[in-house]
């Protein structure tokens, strides 16, 4: 847990979120400002910067959370289809410095 880090309070439960699913490692919620239909984020529950600052130790949370990715987008309606982001560092366009991958759907995406 990082101090002042908004994920890591949703994560411990303190700030509350529209979750989507939650284990002992990861949890998932919608996206306060979504940009798309449905847009919601999965996260690890530890404070992991963004891919910068994942490790050979971090392998198996960042495959869980790739493969849970396309359970919860059928979950949420988008069978036939989503698109995920992950914004790594300010070059990246991240503006939460806490690892999340965006999973964007129900809407025709920009070509990209
Ligand atoms: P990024 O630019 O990849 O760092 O995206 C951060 C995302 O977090 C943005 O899409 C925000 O709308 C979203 N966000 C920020 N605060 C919250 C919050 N309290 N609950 C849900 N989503 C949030
Ligand atoms: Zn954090």
């Amino acid at each position: 847990m990082s101090d002042n880090c908004i994920f890591c309070k949703i994560a411990a439960g303190e700030i509350p979120c529209k979750k989507v699913y939650e284990d002992a490692e990861v949890i998932a919620f919608h996206d306060i400002h979504p940009a798309a239909p449905v847009h919601f984020m999965i996260i690890p529950k530890e404070h992991v910067v963004s891919l910068f600052d994942a490790h050979a130790r971090h392998e198996a949370l960042l495959g869980r959370i790739l493969l849970l990715a396309p359970i919860l987008a059928k979950e949420q309606g988008l069978d036939d289809g989503f698109r995920t982001i992950i914004n790594t560092g300010a070059g990246g366009g991240q503006e939460v410095f806490h690892l999340h991958v965006h999973i964007l759907g129900g809407n025709k995406p920009r070509p990209m």
